[in-house]
């Protein structure tokens, strides 16, 4: 797949799009709306790791699939946070401006296993939530980790930092491959908060059938912002099984999406439970 084609399939499918913001060349983050515009709402944010485009592709067959469906919440979509860090793995390193090109082609990078975006920046590394902390942060541009030079440094961290303050989600999950996990807890959460997202975590995991892990010094995450800065239930999915390379092929979208079927019931059990925890 090119770059182009996983724009159309964005641009061309059948549901309301609108953009969050630009990315640093320019690019439109897009997002849509499915379900009830009162109410409770989840956001759900995919291809912020660029090689992990395909929970895009997946965020993308959810909504189709939702609509017209008569779900008691509003789900956000923003189906690529990192459009520009995908086009280096779908097109390569030409797609970078001249510095940052040169600079990853003379360190032998492989742009297929890119994750960072146009600035050389891991965007799931550079939200303020302990930023720098994490254990695998690095000081210093890289196809990963990262972290920036200052939190919410990157246009793109700071578009899906202003979405959210704006719809103020009732829950927020983040799709990332690979692993079949669920990831839960931030290290600054409360005792109450960290045991209100456990139990919502667990109903996610179990309709996945993906075990439910806490995460431990993972910081700088769109999820760590959400729980550190919000107090949002948070949850961070590892789709695709761990056998699999990145980037995981479009021939395993149909198996991930079977495999996730049972996830917008769960949400709607979490929604309710919201309220009496
Ligand atoms: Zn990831």
């Amino acid at each position: 797949m090119k770059f182009d084609e996983f724009e159309k399939r964005i641009k061309t499918s059948n549901l309301q799009t609108f953009s969050i913001g630009k990315s640093a060349l320019g690019q439109e983050i897009l997002a849509c709306h499915i379900g009830k515009s009162e109410g409770k709402q989840v956001l759900i944010q995919a291809g912020i790791h660029a090689r992990e485009y395909i929970t895009s592709l997946l965020a993308l067959v959810q909504a189709e699939r939702l609509q017209g469906t008569d779900l008691p919440f509003g789900v956000y979509f923003v189906f690529c946070s990192n459009p520009d860090g995908v086009s280096v793995v779908l097109d390569g390193f030409s797609t970078l401006k001249e510095k940052e090109r040169v600079f990853c082609v003379e360190r032998g990078f492989e742009h297929k296993l890119f994750k960072a975006n146009a600035n050389l920046v891991d965007l799931n590394t550079n939200f303020d939530a302990l930023w720098g902390q994490g254990a695998s942060n690095i000081k210093t541009p890289n196809f990963e980790n990262y972290i920036g030079e200052s939190p919410e440094s990157e246009v793109e961290t700071r578009n899906l930092v202003n979405f959210t303050k704006e719809i103020r989600p009732a829950l927020t999950l983040s799709y990332h491959t690979k692993g079949e996990v669920v990831y839960f807890g931030f290290d600054t959460q409360s005792e109450k908060s960290l045991r209100r997202d456990e139990i919502l975590g667990r109903k996610i995991s179990d309709a996945l059938g993906f075990p439910l892990l806490r995460s431990f010094s993972s910081c700088g995450g769109y999820k760590d912002w959400a729980v550190d800065k919000l107090d949002i239930p948070s949850f961070t999915i590892e789709f695709g099984k761990n056998s699999l390379s990145h980037p995981i092929g479009e021939e395993h979208l149909g198996e991930i999406e079977k495999n996730s079927k049972n996830l917008f019931e769960a949400l709607e059990f979490c929604l309710e439970e919201l309220d009496k925890l």
